[in-house]
């Protein structure tokens, strides 16, 4: 059976066990370096990135997390576990494990829509999956080796390239689990089970 696992540091963690699970693979939660070499793919959950990314530098985890990417495991990143995929971040100098060609800007609906819910078309799943937003972030650019799969008024909000999906929204926070599946898929795809 495959292994994914969602990494564990802060954030909303259990929505995303209960939605992997419902797709028929073993779930690992996270909290552990070692546990990266028991899984096939990964989910950086939302919440805080600057948080994340001080927990995954205090226990260890940013080397082998960047190493778990460049071996091509695929890796899922919702809200703030986007920004930790961007290789660019607006007014950051730095990005966090940078595995995606893009740009994201945190928090970029601005206050008067902190959190909001929109109807989402999204390529290769539907265009009635429901995104959740909360103080989500926007890609503002993506290389040429991304595939853009959801827009909301005209902002990206959902991209892959790869084995690396993100996306703005919160898809574990709905009952809709096809985004999940989605990544499962791509799992399946790219790892051959041994
Ligand atoms: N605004 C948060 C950040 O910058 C992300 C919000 C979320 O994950 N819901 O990390």
């Amino acid at each position: 059976m495959i292994n994914i696992g969602v990494l564990a540091l802060q954030g909303a963690v259990r929505e995303h066990v209960q939605a992997i699970e419902a797709n028929d693979v073993n779930v690992v939660i996270v909290k552990k370096v070692e546990q990266l070499e028991d899984i096939d793919g990964l989910v950086f959950p939302g919440g805080e990135s600057t948080t994340m990314r001080r927990l995954i530098n205090k226990y260890g985890f940013y080397e082998p997390l960047k190493d778990f990417g460049k071996n091509g495991k695929p890796i899922f990143g919702t809200c703030a576990g986007a920004i930790l995929m961007a290789k660019e971040l607006v007014g950051h100098a730095e990005p966090h494990i940078a595995l995606m060609d893009m740009k994201v800007e945190r928090n970029a609906f601005g206050r008067q829509r902190e959190s909001f819910e929109a109807l989402l078309k999204v390529k290769g799943i539907g265009d009635d999956v429901q995104g959740v937003f909360i103080r989500a972030p926007i890609i503002v650019e993506v290389g040429k080796d991304v595939e853009v799969l959801a827009e909301y008024e005209g902002e990206i909000v959902a991209a892959r390239q790869g084995p690396f999906l993100a996306c703005s929204y919160h898809p574990e926070l709905t009952d809709d689990v096809r985004m999940h599946q989605y990544f499962v898929n791509m799992v399946r795809n790219i790892v051959v089970p041994t």
